[in-house]
C-alpha cells in the first residue's frame, strides 16, 4: 500500500513548466485511487513565490536556494532521495523532459526503486499501478506493472492534460534545507533558440506541410490557409531539410512537440518521428493521396486528395465563411 505520491515540480527561468501541472494532475488521480496525499517538492531561486501555484498538491516541499536552478541530475536527485526517506514516498513523478531527464534514472539506482520512463498513461490496478511506456520513439507502447506500487515514473510531456494539474487553491507549504554537494556539472548558460519567428508550441490553429507539398513555392499555399485560419504553418522533417521553412518550424521527434486544438496535416505520411510531435492535437485532420498512408490511422478527420489542389480551395471556403 503505497503511502504519499512525489512529484518532482520542474520550473524554468522563473515559470513552473506545463510538465509540473501534467505531473500533478496525473498524480492527484492516482492519489485518488489510492487514498494516499500528493506532495510535490519544488528547488531553485524564487520557489517560495512559484510554489504557490502547486495547489493541486496536498503540501509542497521548497528548497530556495539557487544553487539548485537547473542543477546536474545527481544533485537534484540527491535532494528528493533525501526528501524520499524522509517522507516515505514510495510513488515519484519525474519529467522526461530536457531539463529533467536522467534524474528518475539516478535516483533509481540510489533508492533501490524501479524505474519506468516514458510513462503516456498511469492506471491504477489492485494495490499496484500499471504505467504505458513509449519506446523506440513511439513505434511500440509496452504497459509496464509496478508490482508493489512502488517506484519512479518519468512522464512523457505532453501526454497528461496540464489543466487537471492547475488549482486556485494555495498549497501549505515546508522549506527543506538542503545541503548541495559540488557537482562536475554546472549550469552556465542558458541560450536562448533563435527568435523572431512564431512559436508554434503556443498556436491554436497549425497547417503542417510534408514532403507532398511537393515545392518551395506550395508552401505559400499553406501560408495562405493558415492566415486565413488564424495559424500558423509547421512542417515535418524532410520540408525544413529542404531549406523550405526554419527549424522553428519542424514537428518532431527532433523538432517541436505541439497540442493545438487543429492539426491539419497535408502531404504527410505520418511517421512515428512526426507522429510523436503532434499526437496529442485535439483534432487532427489529414489530406494525403495515398489512402493507405499511416497518418489516417491515428487521424480524427481524413481526405484522400491533392493538397496541392485542396489548400487554395479550403482558403477560398474559409475566406468566404469569414465575410
Ligand atoms: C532520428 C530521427 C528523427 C526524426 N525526426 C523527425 C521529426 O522531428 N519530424 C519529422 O517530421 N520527421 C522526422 N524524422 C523523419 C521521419 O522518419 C520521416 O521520414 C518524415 O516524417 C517523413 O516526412 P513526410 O511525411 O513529409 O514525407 P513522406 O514520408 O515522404 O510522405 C509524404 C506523403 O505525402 C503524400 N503525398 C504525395 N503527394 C501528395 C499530394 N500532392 N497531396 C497530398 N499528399 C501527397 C504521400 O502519399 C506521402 O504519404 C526523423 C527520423 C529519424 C530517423
Amino acid at each position: 500500500m503505497a503511502k504519499s505520491i512525489l512529484v518532482l515540480a520542474e520550473q524554468l527561468r522563473g515559470g513552473i513548466s506545463d510538465i509540473t501541472y501534467e505531473m500533478l494532475g496525473a498524480g492527484r488521480a492516482i492519489a485518488q485511487a489510492l487514498g494516499v496525499p500528493l506532495e510535490a517538492v519544488l528547488l531553485g531561486s524564487g520557489t517560495s513565490q512559484l510554489a504557490s501555484s502547486l495547489g493541486a498538491a496536498d503540501k509542497v516541499f521548497v528548497a530556495d536556494n539557487p544553487e539548485l536552478d537547473l542543477a546536474a541530475p545527481e544533485t537534484v536527485a540527491e535532494v528528493v532521495k533525501t526528501l524520499v526517506d524522509k517522507t516515505g514516498a514510495d510513488i515519484v513523478l519525474v519529467g522526461c523532459t530536457n531539463v529533467s531527464l536522467g534524474i528518475g534514472s539516478i535516483l533509481a539506482a540510489r533508492s533501490q526503486m524501479p524505474l519506468v520512463n516514458f510513462c503516456r498513461a498511469i492506471k491504477v490496478d489492485g494495490g499496484g499501478l500499471v504505467c504505458t511506456s513509449q519506446l523506440f520513439g513511439g513505434k511500440i507502447l509496452s504497459d509496464v506493472k509496478l508490482a508493489d506500487g512502488r517506484g519512479i515514473i518519468g512522464v512523457y510531456p505532453g501526454a497528461f492534460p496540464i489543466e487537471q494539474g492547475r488549482s486556485d487553491r494555495t498549497p501549505p507549504t515546508e522549506a527543506i534545507d538542503v545541503s548541495v554537494q559540488p557537482s562536475k556539472i554546472r549550469f552556465k548558460q542558458y541560450i536562448e533558440p533563435a527568435s523572431g519567428d512564431v512559436d508554434i508550441t503556443k498556436q491554436h490553429v497549425l497547417v503542417a506541410v510534408g514532403r507532398g507539398i511537393q515545392t518551395q513555392d506550395n508552401v505559400q499555399l499553406a501560408e495562405e490557409l493558415a492566415q486565413a485560419l488564424g495559424g500558423a504553418v509547421c512542417a515535418s522533417r524532410p520540408v525544413i531539410d529542404q531549406g523550405w521553412l526554419p527549424l522553428t518550424r519542424q514537428v518532431g521527434k527532433s523538432g517541436m512537440t505541439v497540442k493545438p486544438r487543429v492539426y491539419l496535416a497535408f502531404g504527410i505520411s505520418g511517421a512515428p518521428e512526426h507522429w510523436e510531435g503532434m499526437q496529442n492535437s485535439q483534432c487532427i485532420i489529414a489530406v494525403n493521396t495515398d489512402p493507405k498512408a499511416p497518418i489516417f490511422d491515428g487521424a480524427h478527420y481524413g481526405a484522400v486528395a491533392d493538397a496541392v489542389e485542396l489548400l487554395p480551395i479550403l482558403t477560398e471556403k474559409v475566406k468566404m465563411r469569414k465575410g
